[in-house]
């Protein structure tokens, strides 16, 4: 894939131990826009899984050494062809995804970064001396630990962010000296067959990587419960992270899951600003993703200019076409996800809610959505929406909306609009979320920063540092010498 094709087809269909394959039986890729085929790739199962795993665990613990330096200039060579390929990778990923194509471009911008970063963290892979003299019992001992690589990473993915999702999970393991099996989501495996091409082309080995298309139930869950798996690093939603928990037993396992993004507008918020950054949080990639935007409380005081902002920016929203450079919206994933979306919106107003702009759905187009007064317990409040769907909901009490909000069940990020410091820090240290911007929403993230959620929103954390450490352990060597002769 060297320059921008109408349609990549990739060498094969799936690739593991050292060589590219051709299964038998193929999953078709659909654009979610129109169902036109875009690709097909190997429905894989759970004797290739067996055969990826095992070929990678031999090139990591019997394999030749791959030493840091290599795996920091293959990483760095990866982030450049990237450079180089990025309009056809950003082609590619919009078509068998739901981004826009200015969107896809911005993915594949983000990737650059997290690859490069990933390159980095070859210095952070270094240990310390113990301290002996700490204790009478370390008498006569010295020793150090190094971080070790754990061994086998299996890599699961969702299909919302198809490219920076596989290298915030790749790009990290391939640095810290593990092998890779990579499980792309059913709907969008193209990107993944191409960063694997990718990698290759950079240098990286070819029997530590593997990527093996196919169904979760069948691929995701052997690699999760193969034997020599060593870690899973896993991004999707909460059931499946559910079931992957119970398949991979005390397994270490990293989970990436939802969230119902909440943004708090206090009385002295700057209203424009609050509502261009809601707008641009719910609505980007149509909701489908775990920062999106979905409840809004605001300062009463404030609550009918920013509904009146919040609603005059998403009707100037452009829904169209994803090959169109103008297209802000784009398609849902399918038409059962849409029709989903569409059927929790209903519910809402049939419990009560008002419908400022959307709610009309054309196949697996979902039209941004602005809600108000929607009644308690309604699924667009208490589950993740994974679409493009808000409610604003007005409050008097900062208390009140700190409760509500600690008593969901998801904590990803969160967003604080006020200009007054300590009211800013105040909510933001009492909710029981993974990150708070203040003065944004928290569809926010820089891939260096320790990245997920508390309660249901995951296990862990990712972020390049952070899945760097995850993913290598400290290993201890320390020598008890001969006490001096008296
Ligand atoms: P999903 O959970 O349906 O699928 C994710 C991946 O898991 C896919 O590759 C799928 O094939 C695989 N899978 C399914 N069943 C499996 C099983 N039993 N064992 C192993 N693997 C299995 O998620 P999705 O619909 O692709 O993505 C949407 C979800 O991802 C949302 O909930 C979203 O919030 C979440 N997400 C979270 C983050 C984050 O960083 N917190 C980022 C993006 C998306």
């Amino acid at each position: 894939m060297s320059s921008q094709p109408s349609t990549w087809t990739p060498a094969g269909g799936a690739f593991w131990a050292g060589r590219w394959h051709h299964p038998d039986t193929t999953l078709e890729v659909l654009d979610p826009e129109d169902g036109q085929l875009v690709g097909r790739v190997g429905d894989c199962t759970a004797a290739d899984v067996d055969e990826a795993v095992r070929a990678v665990a031999q090139a990591v613990l019997a394999g030749p050494a791959w030493p840091i330096w290599q795996r920091r200039e293959a990483l760095h060579r990866a982030a450049s062809l990237l450079v180089e390929r990025e309009a056809a990778f950003a082609e590619l990923l919009s078509r068998e995804g739901c981004k826009p194509i200015r969107d896809a471009l911005r993915e594949v911008q983000r990737a650059v970064e997290t690859v490069r970063l990933s390159a980095e963290q070859a210095d952070r892979l270094e240990g310390q001396t113990l301290p002996f003299g700490d204790t009478p019992r370390g008498e006569n001992r010295l020793g150090w630990y190094t971080r070790e690589p754990v061994g086998v990473v299996a890599a699961i993915t969702p299909f919302n962010d198809p490219l920076n999702l596989v290298a915030h999970k790749v790009a990290p393991a391939l640095i810290g000296g593990n092998g890779v099996v990579l499980k792309p989501a059913e709907q969008t495996p193209l990107v993944a067959l191409a960063f694997t091409e990718l990698l290759l082309d950079a240098g990286v080995p070819a029997d530590r990587v593997a990527v093996l298309p196919g169904r979760g139930a069948t691929v995701g869950a052997a690699l999760v419960g193969h034997p020599r798996v060593d870690l899973v690093s896993f991004t999707g939603g909460y059931t499946t992270g559910n079931a992957i928990a119970a398949t991979a037993g005390a397994k270490k396992t990293v989970m990436e899951l939802g969230g119902n993004g909440t943004v708090v507008v206090l009385p002295d918020a700057d209203v424009r600003r609050a509502a261009q950054a809601v707008v641009d949080g719910a609505f980007g990639n149509a909701g489908q993703n775990c920062l999106s935007v979905q409840r809004v409380f605001v300062a009463r005081e404030l609550v009918d200019e920013l509904v009146e902002r919040v609603v005059r920016l998403t009707t100037e929203l452009v829904v169209g076409s994803k090959a169109d450079d103008r297209t802000d919206v784009g398609p849902l994933i399918d038409e059962t996800s849409a029709a989903r979306v569409e059927s929790w919106v209903d519910e809402a107003v049939e419990g009560g809610a008002a419908v400022l702009t959307g709610a009309k759905r054309e196949g697996t187009y979902y039209w941004p959505t602005v809600l108000v007064s929607v009644p308690a317990g309604a699924r667009v409040l208490t589950e993740e929406v994974f679409g493009p769907v808000v409610s604003i909901e007005p409050f008097d009490s900062v208390d009140a909306v700190v409760t509500e909000v600690n008593g969901l069940e998801y904590g990803l990020q969160a967003g604080v609009f006020t200009r007054d410091l300590d009211a800013a820090l105040d909510v933001a240290q009492r909710l029981r979320v993974g990150a708070v911007m203040i003065n944004d929403t928290g569809d926010f993230r820089i891939d260096a920063m320790p990245f997920g959620g508390s309660k249901r929103s995951g296990v862990g954390r990712e972020g390049v540092p952070f899945a760097v450490d995850a993913m290598t352990e400290p290993k201890i060597i320390a020598i008890h010498r001969s006490p001096r002769p008296a």
